[in-house]
């Protein structure tokens, strides 16, 4: 029987992701198959179900399900429990358990891009990404990380992972909530100023949703060797006045392939075939991707 996978969120007609671990399976011979489940919210708790049949591997999970999909699975691993979302369903005939593999995978682009140590961030954006991409600085080592957001609200209370409680309770990490417009541009060019990394975990910019998550401007008062990343995984504009300044960047490509490795690791209990990941991902992201 061919054992499927697939991605499940709204708007993923144009990912990279089936072409990836689709080239990994053939790769490693494994008879296996990676589809697109595209669900609205009303269809997450049956697209979830469907993950009990015979056969199943498990699924990725992609906006704006992250965080909704939570209270459908059995049980939650260390990493789901640490960023407070779920982007990793790993099925096989059990309990359906969450992971999270988006931390991770940032943390090892950006080693990968050459930023082993990170000590001040900024992350732009409140939701699944963003989360990961506070978790993968902290692995960096940041002992401030400034989180900028039209509307933090859902980073308070319940909702957070153990990691943000932990981060709250203990203060190891300057931790601060800011609304991203005009209301505090003091505080905002102060953590922009210090910055040696800046992360766009929001989909603005995207060819869903053209712009810039935070004015050209404002990149300008970054320090002159702060690395700027998107996490959408294509070429964007915001990049582009970026390079424009003479900044460093990079694009959501590269943590795409490490999430997914180590979801491909997830499901099938073996070490992914990364050439063959990285040379199907480079083909097929030359199109539009989300
Ligand atoms: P999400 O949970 O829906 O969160 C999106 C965040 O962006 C929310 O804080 C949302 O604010 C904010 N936002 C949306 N539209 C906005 C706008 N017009 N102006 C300002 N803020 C806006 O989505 P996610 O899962 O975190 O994904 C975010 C982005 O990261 C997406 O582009 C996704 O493709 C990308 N991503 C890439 C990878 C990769 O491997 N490269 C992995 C994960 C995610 P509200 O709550 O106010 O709507």
């Amino acid at each position: 029987m061919v054992q499927l996978a697939g991605l499940i969120g709204d708007s993923i007609a144009h990912s990279p992701s089936p072409a990836m671990q689709n080239a990994a399976f053939a790769a490693l011979g494994i008879a296996a198959r990676y589809e697109l489940w595209p669900a609205t919210a009303a269809e997450l708790p049956a697209r979830v179900r469907a993950l009990r049949e015979p056969g199943m591997l498990g699924a990725n999970v992609t906006i704006p399900h992250k965080l909704a999909v939570v209270s459908l699975l059995d049980d939650l691993g260390p990493s789901a429990r640490e960023v407070g979302a779920v982007n990793t369903i790993v099925a096989r005939g059990g309990p359906l358990v969450g992971h999270n593999t988006d931390a991770a995978g940032l943390a090892a682009a950006l080693r990968e891009a050459g930023r082993e140590h990170s000590a001040s961030g900024v992350v732009l954006g409140a939701g699944g990404a963003a989360r990961a991409a506070l978790v993968a600085l902290r692995r960096l080592g940041a002992r401030r990380v400034t989180l900028l957001a039209r509307d933090p609200a859902p980073l308070r209370g319940a909702g957070l992972g153990t990691a943000w409680r932990a981060t709250l309770e203990t203060g190891a990490t300057t931790f601060a909530l800011l609304p991203a417009g005009p209301r505090a541009p003091g505080d905002v060019a102060d953590a922009l100023a210090t910055a040696d990394v800046i992360v766009n975990a929001t989909p603005v910019g995207s060819a869903a949703l053209p712009g810039m998550p935070l004015g050209a401007d404002w990149l300008g008062v970054l320090p002159t060797d702060a690395l700027v990343v998107d996490l959408i995984a294509s070429p964007t504009a915001w990049l582009a006045a970026a390079r424009a300044l003479g900044l460093a960047t990079l694009d959501g490509r590269l943590m795409l392939l490490w999430q997914g490795a180590l979801a491909f690791s997830l499901w099938t209990a073996q070490p992914a075939p990364l050439a063959a990941m990285r040379a199907a991902l480079s083909t097929a992201s030359r199109d539009p991707a989300t």
